[in-house]
């Protein structure tokens, strides 16, 4: 049976960086504040915006809401962004995407400001993940991934990494910070040819296909840390699953993440860290 890797402990001790860093800003008299924006009624967004809410009220950060409708015009959508830019009271944004077509995703990607961007989905945020600069923010479910394996101490530098998946939100970004420790990293993706074999060889397997229980026991071995960092509906079993047929993997490896309970909860303490880091940084900036 494999050892799990719960996301809770990670979760704590972040959360415990960020609460720490929140009285000490209060102290000199700043609330961190992230604005929120959402266009339209999408309600797994809302129901991702419930939980931001709710764990920024736990950590005494504020919440600025900007709600648009589906019918939102450019003019007016953007206007709203560069308000938002240009507020010294709002230290970070969080844009709920995809958003509507006509909006152009690519563009609000990269218009929100850099030191603003707590989601690190810019271009300019994904550039200090390939240089390794330490400027930005780092994309929030791929800086998860690295501290699960800090804190259980899964060494990192020298070991085979494979990652399934290389979107620009996961997979890329999660390879790159890999890389910058020093891990020999494989990239697997839709079109890999024998990806059993890349995958089981591998000491660290990261699983980022949106793919529900693909890897099965033929992608791992059992010396294997495997992070499944997939969320996927099973409409067989009711319930969230992730990438891995969970029951026969874990049997199969040495240690593993629960889905739910592992990286996403993880991600979403990253994303509170990342707010209050945004916050910080006006200090050292003024
Ligand atoms: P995505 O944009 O759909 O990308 C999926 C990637 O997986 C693509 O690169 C795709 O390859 C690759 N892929 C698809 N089928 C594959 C297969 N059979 N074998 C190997 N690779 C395959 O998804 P994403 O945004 O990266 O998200 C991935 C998963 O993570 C989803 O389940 C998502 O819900 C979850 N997620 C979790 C968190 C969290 O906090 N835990 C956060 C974000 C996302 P191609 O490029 O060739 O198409």
């Amino acid at each position: 049976m494999a050892e799990l890797l719960k996301g809770k402990p990670v979760t704590d001790s972040i959360n415990e960086r960020s609460f720490q860093k929140v009285n000490e800003l209060k102290a000199q008299g700043i609330t961190p504040c992230v604005a929120l924006v959402r266009v339209g009624e999408n309600s797994s967004d809302i129901s991702y915006e419930k939980g931001i809410i709710k764990r920024c009220s736990e950590m005494g950060i504020e919440v600025h809401h900007l709600l648009f409708p589906d019918t939102v015009t450019v003019e007016e959508f953007y206007k709203g962004l560069d308000e938002l830019n240009n507020d010294n009271n709002i230290h970070a944004i969080l844009l709920f995407r995809p958003i509507p077509e006509h909006l152009d995703n690519e563009k609000a990607r990269n218009y929100i400001a850099f030191n603003k961007d707590v989601d690190g989905c810019c271009d300019k945020s994904l550039t200090s993940v390939f240089t390794n600069s330490k400027e930005g923010f780092i994309p929030c479910t791929a800086q998860a991934v690295m501290e699960i394996l800090d804190y259980y101490n899964i060494p990192v530098s020298g070991k085979k990494v494979t990652v399934l998946g290389r979107s620009l939100v996961v997979g890329k970004p999660v390879s790159m910070l890999l890389l910058n420790r020093n891990a020999t990293v494989t990239i697997c993706h839709s079109k890999t040819d024998n990806i059993e074999k890349t995958a089981s060889e591998a000491d660290i397997l990261i699983c980022a296909t949106g793919k529900l229980e693909q890897v099965n026991k033929d992608y791992v071995n059992p010396q294997q840390t495997v992070i499944d960092v997939g969320i996927n509906w099973s409409e067989e079993k009711k319930k969230i699953c992730g990438d891995c047929l969970f029951e026969e993997v874990e049997p199969s490896v040495h240690y593993i993440t629960p889905v739910p309970g592992g990286v996403g909860t993880v991600t979403n303490a990253v994303l509170i860290n990342h707010i209050v880091e945004a916050a910080a940084s006006t200090t050292t900036h003024n």
